[in-house]
């Protein structure tokens, strides 16, 4: 799955040149490498006051005034530092006899066996998309295969792709594409069909959009560099 999120995650960045790919994703990308973190109070009260998105689901802050548990990212824990002490999972918390916030909802945080069940349902789609799904489908298809709503399906994505599944779908058909045109000879509206895109003006939409340029350009750029 990780490694579908990797790749995800390459166009994703091609796509928006100009932002950062969304925190879950950095985190999905990275595996988990803070998992020890929760016992550098410093970082985790640095973190926690940034609401640093890029630890959701790496530490959880107990407060012991309320005896209430909160995702590092929750804007409700104002708690003043030495109130509070940070566990590794919402289960450490719970043990301690902590509730889960009502606000961050702490149990459906990155890692959680509920984020990792939607993370199975996320991973399936992105693997059909990756197979050329949504080329020859919509996106409700999409969603009846998976045995979920097409909202929910959308919400699922944002949360853990940062982009739609239409968008993931035009990210990966516009790759497929770049890598026939600068790795084949092949006719260009030939690779249109075949990376996918309904029409060639779909095709030449796709990349002016993406990258400013024709199709064909990349082809040139190949033939000035023999
Ligand atoms: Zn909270």
């Amino acid at each position: 799955m990780l490694a579908s999120f990797g790749h995800l995650a390459r166009g994703r960045g091609t796509l928006r040149l100009d932002s950062d790919p969304p925190p879950r994703y950095r985190l999905a990308m990275t595996g988990f490498p803070h998992d020890k973190m929760w016992r550098d109070r410093k970082r985790c009260d640095r973190a926690r006051r940034a609401y640093d998105p890029a630890f959701d689901g790496v530490f959880f802050t107990c407060v012991r005034s309320t005896r209430i548990y909160c995702r590092s990212i929750c804007r409700t824990t104002r708690a003043l530092s030495k109130n509070i002490f940070f566990v590794p999972s919402a289960a450490a918390a719970e043990r301690l006899g902590f509730r889960p916030c009502l606000r961050c909802r702490p149990e459906s945080a990155p890692g959680s066996p509920a984020w990792r069940g939607t993370a199975t349902t996320v991973a399936r789609a992105v693997r059909m998309i990756e197979a050329g799904f949504l080329d020859s489908h919509p996106v409700q298809a999409l969603a009846d295969r998976l045995g979920i709503g097409p909202r929910h399906l959308s919400r699922l994505f944002q949360q853990h792709v940062g982009a739609s599944p239409a968008e993931m779908a035009g990210t990966r058909r516009v790759q497929a594409a770049k890598r026939l045109i600068t790795d084949t000879d092949r006719p260009l509206s030939e690779i249109a069909f075949e990376a996918g895109f309904g029409s060639i003006r779909r095709f030449n939409d796709a990349f002016r959009k993406l990258y400013q340029r024709a199709p064909s350009s990349f082809r040139r750029a190949r033939t000035g560099q023999r």
